[in-house]
């Protein structure tokens, strides 16, 4: 295995093995790196020349995934069974998706939950994590293949608006895959890198980060000073892309095989068209007229008219535009620089709309396909700390957090983060009148506490008797230049404060680091498991305690029958806790909440009548 060296004082990663740079797209991914020789990021390249990996996963009849072009073909043999656009499902629940179904040929499982989304194949359940992590898997192993060496760490993009949940999910899939995660950066920061933009720490500049893939569209505002990249505002349309160039041209030329007497809809036809309309349109990125034949009929097209059919299209790009500078209260011509991402913006036209809205010439050298995963490249060597011209910020080598119920680590400031730093988080009481909270805290990669490295513990006392969950605690992070972490807990309410400092490193040298960093990817998947099995069964005690509360309160209101039924409920998921069985747990406590909902309904609405009356409860 290969070796991962954290210099302790400066955060640095000491440079052993390559570290690459991954660029997750929801249509297709890519690998790139910086070459060692000539200093140069390049797509990593099979000996076919393609660096686009599909982001496709193919399920055959015995679970058995295939990755990429081996699964592109099965899109229309065995849609129900192939996987594309999971990234769309990342860190999403089911709600939030609703919106979405129709967009997806597979089956999303949904247990009328706010659970985050699976993937349901036979009765197998992929979470997004699951998928994301077969394919950086299948990245890892290609670029293992090209370079001939193992790959084990690896800066990975998102889009800018992806939120803490995504981001945290995308970690989880890299770490799934066998990846240490360096960091997770903003594609519109990539594609900035991969420019030179951003890369000298005295310049400071405003851009505009113009993203039209396949099947959606970015627009970024990116302030940059000294080294530091501001998202000041993102705007786009997630169903807006290449796919729709391609519909509009679709339609135009269906409409003239309808007139040349070929109608219907099979979906060979359609397909046939769906493909030549790609083909001609990106054919019309070089050349003024493209033509087919379909069915006989010959079919054709010009530069002219193909720009007119998707103006349309095109325009409402413009409008994310106008309404991302607006967000960021800023003029087209304050912008300095516009960088064009994503296969889409090689249509001329395109390129031409967006010169003429920010009345600038545009950055479009690099292969707009490459140019995010080029950029993670240049992040991941400035990392590596191969790149001494560049100021490299100190980061915090392992994440640092404190115990929560169960066990569980909850990381305040996570490894890789800037060194210094500061973070904060409002925790409560779990206990009816407990007067003091004892705070641990821990350093280290593990979701559960007991496998990471305790710094300190301290007890916030005096908290005054309230009852569970209405202590407001604010814990709050604060790590120094020097690396010396201040920790301090007050109760919002009565002003109870205490503070402890800790030296976050102490007695950590560089091989212990890094133990602790690899047991934290051999473990990932059984971690994964433990914190969501310890989840629900916090969850399924607070439950019990709560309902065994409410039946002693209100004995008077609730029948015998509904005492019993409760009571046996209370016995299935006390059971499901010890046979430590988590989608048991998770069913038995929702079932509990049935069995409740009717009679709590009933107690609430009398105890408030009594309330009303001038009663007191209880
Ligand atoms: P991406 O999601 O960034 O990989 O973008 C893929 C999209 O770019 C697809 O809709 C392709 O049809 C489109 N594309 C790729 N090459 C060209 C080209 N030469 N001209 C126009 N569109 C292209």
């Amino acid at each position: 295995m290969a070796k991962i060296g954290i210099n302790i004082a400066t955060g640095s990663i000491q440079k052993e093995d390559a570290i690459v740079g991954i660029d997750l797209g929801t249509t297709n991914s890519l690998v790139a790196i910086v070459r060692s020789d000539t200093r140069e990021a390049i797509a990593l390249k099979e000996i076919d020349g393609l660096s686009l990996v599909p982001s496709i996963v193919f399920f055959d009849e015995n679970n058995q995934a295939q990755v990429g072009t081996a699964a592109l073909d099965k899109l229309l043999t065995h849609p129900e069974r192939t996987i594309y656009s999971a990234k769309r499902l990342m860190g999403k629940s089911y709600g939030d998706l609703s919106q979405d179904s129709h967009f997806f040929a597979y089956k999303i499982h949904d247990d009328g939950s706010d659970a985050l989304v699976k993937v349901q194949i036979d009765d197998q359940f992929y979470s997004p994590i699951e998928l994301s992590a077969l394919i950086l898997k299948e990245l890892k192993s290609r670029a293992e293949h090209i370079l001939k060496m193992p790959i084990n760490r690896a800066v990975i993009t998102v889009p800018a608006y992806f939120n803490d949940t995504q981001r945290q999910a995308t970690r989880d899939a890299g770490k799934l895959a066998g990846l240490d995660v360096l960091r997770i950066v903003n594609e519109p920061t990539a594609a900035s890198l991969a420019y030179g933009i951003g890369l000298d720490p005295k310049e400071e500049k405003t851009i505009a980060v113009y993203d039209l893939g396949g099947g959606t569209f970015d627009i970024s505002i990116l302030k940059i000073n000294q080294g530091i990249f501001e998202v000041l505002s993102t705007n786009g349309d997630t169903y807006l892309g290449g796919d729709d160039l391609d519909r509009a041209l679709v339609m135009h030329w269906k409409m003239q095989l309808e007139q040349a007497g070929i109608t219907g809809n099979s979906s060979t036809l359609l397909q046939a068209l769906r493909l030549a309309a790609e083909a001609a349109k990106k054919q019309l990125s070089t050349s003024d007229k493209a033509s087919a034949v379909i069915e006989g009929i010959p079919l054709e097209i010009t530069k002219t008219e193909f720009e007119s059919l998707i103006q349309p299209l095109l325009d409402r790009t413009l409008q994310s535009c106008q309404q991302a500078l607006h967000d960021a209260q800023l003029t087209a011509a304050q912008i300095d620089a516009v960088i064009m991402v994503g296969g889409s913006t090689r249509v001329p036209a395109v390129k031409n709309c967006v010169r003429d809205f920010f009345k600038k010439e545009v950055n479009d050298s690099l292969n707009p396909d490459e140019v995010v995963a080029l950029g993670a490249a240049i992040q991941a060597d400035i990392l590596a700390g191969n790149n001494t011209d560049m100021l490299l910020l100190d980061i915090t080598p392992l994440s640092l957090g404190i115990e929560t119920l169960g066990g569980l680590m909850d990381v305040l400031i996570p490894r890789n983060a800037k060194i210094p730093n500061k973070a904060g988080r409002q925790y409560t009481t779990s206990k009816d009148g407990q007067s003091s909270l004892l705070i641990n805290v821990y350093q280290g990669e593990r979701d559960q506490v007991a496998h990471n490295r305790k710094l300190a513990s301290f007890s916030l006392r005096n908290i005054p008797a309230m009852p569970a969950g209405l202590p407001k605690i604010d814990i709050q992070f604060l790590l120094d230049a020097d690396g010396i972490l201040k920790v301090s807990a007050t109760e919002l309410r009565s002003g109870v404060a205490q503070e402890i400092e800790v030296k976050a490193q102490y007695g950590l040298d560089d091989s212990m680091v890094e133990q602790m960093l690899l047991d934290s990817l051999t473990h990932a998947q059984e971690d994964m498991q433990t914190r969501a099995l310890i989840e629900a069964t916090t969850e399924a005690n607070l439950m019990i305690e709560t309902t065994e509360k409410f039946l002693i309160n209100y004995a008077a209101l609730i029948s015998d029958s509904e005492q019993a039924l409760t009571k046996t409920q209370i016995e299935k998921i006390k059971q499901a806790i010890q046979d430590k069985h988590k989608d048991a747990i998770q069913k038995t406590t929702e079932q509990l909440n049935e069995v409740t909902r009717p009679f709590a309904e009933r107690v609430m609405d009398s105890a408030l009548k009594d309330a009303m009356r001038g009663k007191k409860i209880l």
